[in-house]
Order: structure tokens, then sequence, then C-alpha cells
């Protein structure tokens, strides 16, 4: 019964996200005025939210939700840039990486994905292919090579710091949550949380899929992330629209849905 209900959170969360990227668009920011979108491909877009920062933010059809987006984020700091997670597919990692070397002349050396899922590595085999260097927690990679997925290079523990040109982030697990691997990235100089999928946008319902998580510790998790965070200028979640550090209390409040069965 509880795998049924987590079927079911997981269904309803990602039509959720869907709908809410095709909302985000007519919905005004209590933010800053957005940027223009910037279109490189029919399923690969990028919005720059900071001073050589964007979220890049690809679609992919999963076959049993249909289309779905998924955040993550280039920083460019003169010739080098780094990626915090990758499209879904190695072709869109392609299309991303050119992107960069045309519109900025900047390679990119660096790629961190926060978790094992398809929306945050996908692309890892196309990232090494091009000589990119990829640093992920070391339970990222044990999972990886149990579940035969391309393997990030370089592990760290609890914290690790990288930079793209002189730009610093920093990738820390604070425990389970949306996966029992999810690490979240901040970059001080701008104060940019990418949350990833372990933070859920405003417009998500439910934790959505959590069958590789840990919902007992998930609160405990989020604390703890908040804490640290609590200045963050933008928090951006895994899927969905980006905002304050709003997002983490709501995602906690997810964590204690008042009846499932209104
Ligand atoms: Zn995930
Ligand atoms: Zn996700």
């Amino acid at each position: 019964m509880a795998g049924h209900l987590l079927n079911r959170q997981g269904k309803s969360c990602v039509l959720v996200v869907c709908m809410g990227a095709i909302l985000a668009g007519c919905q005004s920011s209590q933010v800053a005025p957005r940027a223009e979108s910037i279109r490189i491909s029919n399923d690969i877009f990028v919005q720059p939210i900071a001073e050589g920062v964007w979220v890049h933010t690809t679609y992919y059809n999963l076959p049993e939700y249909g289309r779905c987006p998924a955040n993550g984020l280039v920083v460019v700091d003169g010739q080098e840039a780094l990626l915090i997670d990758l499209p879904w597919t190695d072709e869109q990692t392609a299309a991303l990486f050119d992107w960069i070397a045309r519109s900025q002349g900047a390679a990119v050396k660096t790629v961190v994905p926060t978790h094992f899922h398809q929306d945050c590595m996908g692309g890892l085999a196309e990232a090494h292919r091009r000589k990119a260097t990829s640093y992920a927690l070391d339970k990222t990679i044990e999972i990886a090579r149990q579940q035969h997925l391309p393997v990030p290079q370089i592990p760290y523990h609890y914290r690790t710091m990288v930079r793209g040109g002189g730009t610093v982030a920093l990738a820390t697990y604070y425990g389970a949550g949306h996966t029992t691997d999810n690490v979240v990235a901040w970059l001080p100089k701008q104060g940019i949380l990418f949350g990833g999928c372990l933070i859920k946008s405003l417009d998500a319902q439910s934790l959505g899929n959590t069958k590789d998580g840990d919902l007992a510790a998930y609160p405990t998790t989020l604390r703890k992330v908040q804490v640290a965070y609590r200045h963050a200028k933008i928090v951006v979640p895994g899927h969905g629209d980006w905002g304050s550090p709003e997002l983490i209390e709501h995602t906690l409040k997810l964590c204690f849905p008042k009846d499932s069965n209104p």
C-alpha cells in the first residue's frame, strides 16, 4: 500500500511540475524581474539569474509521465565553465556544451551531478568525452557502479569545493531525502543555492518520486539545509520555478501532509 501511495504521489508531482513549467511564464515573480529565457533547441533552455550564472532547463519524455523539465546551473568565469547537474541525455549535454563555447567562449571543465538520477547525470558520458572532470558524492559513485551507469570520476565524502575559473561552488551532503545520495550546491559569491531534487518548487504539491529516498530522514536533512542557507538570495529546485529560501520551508511542509485523502 505504501508503494502504491508513493507511485501516486510521484505521478501527481511530476504532472504538477510539468504544468508549473508551462504556467511559470505567466506568473508574476516576487523576486527580481526575470531575464528572457534563451532557447538553444526545442528541449534546451537557459535563463540568466546572476552575472555569469544561468539555470539550464532541459525537457525529456518520461514514458509514464510525459514531457518533464529539469534544472541545473551553468557557471561561467572567463574561459572556464562549471555545470551543476547535466541534462537528461548525451545529445542535450553536447548541445549545451556547444552553446557555452559559442556564446560565452568558455569550455566546461567541471561537472557536479547532485544525485544519481538521469535528470542530474544522464549526460555524464558525453561530459567525459569532452574532457570535463566530474565530482560526485562517494555514495553517488557507488550507486552508479551498482546500476551500470556512467561513473563520476572524483569522489568526496561530505563536501567538495570546485571552481569554474575563479568562481567557487560548494557541494555538500546534508543527509538523505529525495534520494540517499542527494547533495546541494552553493555559490557563495552569488548567494545562489542549487537545491536539486531535494527542494521542490512552490507549485509542487507532494515530494514526488521518493522511491530511492528516505522519508524519515527528509525533514531533518531539510532543516540542516534551511539553517545553512537561510540567507540565500536565490534557491533553485530540481524541477520548476526558482525563488527564495521559502522553497525549503515549502518542501518541509510537504514532508507532513495534513491529509492525503482530502
Ligand atoms: Zn532524482
Ligand atoms: Zn529530479
